[in-house]
């Protein structure tokens, strides 16, 4: 058994099913990140965790005992809001100190404990600073250091870097991840930003309606989505519908944009006429203006540019495809001489590029 067990956990207000029959696993140290839209019951199943909510349905268990029924403040998990909810009439010192006045330890061991999480968050000699006279990250880091202060077997994070800007946001989150894992802290993060909980996360769980639909570690997941609905929280944009069709052992898909070769591992798992949902990622096609002389290779597709922008490290081309509505995404490096709207391209799509939903 792992070191917190989730199981079946169940939980409707009145109507209204918020978290739907969800179970997974965490083992000391390791990160989680819960992602999913607004609404799909992601505060609901970490205030069951906590203990705050009450399931309907499952069970919560760490080290191999129930926590059905032991209070919030018996479990020894920490919490840490999209607020902080710092107390703001209290300095730094104070504020990390609180959780270890209510456990009413020693006072020179909170003294040590107090300056020990300060150094650990980079914030020794903040300890008489106000709340209201920090920055953004620091007022984080102090909230970090609350929470990390009573030794929480178990910490979870509901949104905590939202009100941060992307910048800031970004440095806070390596800051985080790396202050966890010295310490070896088990974690839950509850995020709806894929960049962010592909940076925090050991192993990502994809939540939908009430479910969780997928989990796995950021490659996994990357490489492998499971759903339309996982795909495109990470962003792919090139989702198809086709129908698989089997000539001389090469697995070929028909899409709307035309008939499309896939790689060898996914040919032995499909029989002839099977539905099928794709992507193609942006970054598996290569791209050039047409020429006349050019060889028609399998995966060719005559494209009209409808937009090209540039993203830093890459050009974003949307084209349209033969006579399909789709609009196909490209992310290219270089694009030689300069690509317009309305040029004429030719795209070569990399097998390898093509992924089936496995859902
Ligand atoms: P967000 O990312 O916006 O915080 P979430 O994924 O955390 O959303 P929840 O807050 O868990 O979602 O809510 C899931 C569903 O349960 C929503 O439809 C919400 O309206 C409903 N819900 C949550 N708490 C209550 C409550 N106390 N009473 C009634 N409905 C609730």
């Amino acid at each position: 058994m792992s070191l917190l067990e989730i199981a079946g956990l169940s939980k409707s207000f009145k109507d209204r099913v918020a978290v739907d029959n969800v179970s997974f696993s965490a083992e000391r140290g390791e990160i989680l990140c819960l992602l999913g839209p607004s609404g799909c019951g992601k505060s609901t199943l970490l205030r069951m965790i906590a203990g705050i909510e009450t399931p309907d349905a499952g069970a919560v268990f760490y080290n191999g005992d129930s926590l059905t029924g032991v209070s919030p403040q018996n479990r020894g998990f920490g919490l840490m809001f999209q607020d902080l909810a710092l107390f703001p009439h209290m300095d730094v010192y104070s504020n990390v100190a609180f959780g270890l006045k209510v456990q009413r330890i020693d006072k020179k061991l909170e003294v040590k404990r107090v300056n020990e999480m300060l150094d650990l968050v980079d914030m020794s000699g903040y300890e008489s600073r106000k709340i209201h006279e920090l920055s953004g990250g620091e007022l984080q880091r102090v909230a970090l250091a609350r929470s990390l202060a009573p030794s929480p077997k178990f910490l979870m994070l509901d949104e905590p870097f939202t009100s941060l800007d992307r910048t800031l946001s970004e440095s806070i989150q390596r800051q985080v991840r790396s202050i966890l894992k010295s310490i070896g802290v088990m974690s839950l993060f509850v995020t709806h930003d894929s960049d962010e909980a592909f940076t925090m996360a050991d192993k990502l769980l994809f939540m939908d309606n009430g479910q969780v639909v997928q989990v796995g570690t950021p490659e996994e997941i990357y490489y492998r989505p499971g759903t339309e609905f996982v795909a495109r929280s990470l962003g792919f944009k090139n989702i198809l519908q086709g129908v698989t069709q089997l000539e001389g052992g090469v697995l070929y898909i028909k899409t709307e944009i035309g008939c499309l070769e896939i790689n060898a591992e996914n040919s032995c798992k499909f029989a002839d006429g099977h539905r099928i949902t794709l992507l193609i990622d942006e970054g598996g096609v290569k791209v050039n203006h047409l020429l006349s002389e050019e060889v028609k290779s399998s995966n060719y597709f005559h494209g009209i540019v409808i937009s090209v922008s540039f993203h830093g490290t890459a050009y974003e081309i949307n084209t349209s495809i033969r006579n399909s509505s789709f609009v196909f995404r490209v992310h290219v490096d270089q694009v030689g001489a300069p690509i317009s709207p309305g040029d004429e391209i030719s795209l070569i799509i990399n097998p390898k590029f093509v992924r089936v939903l496995t859902q």
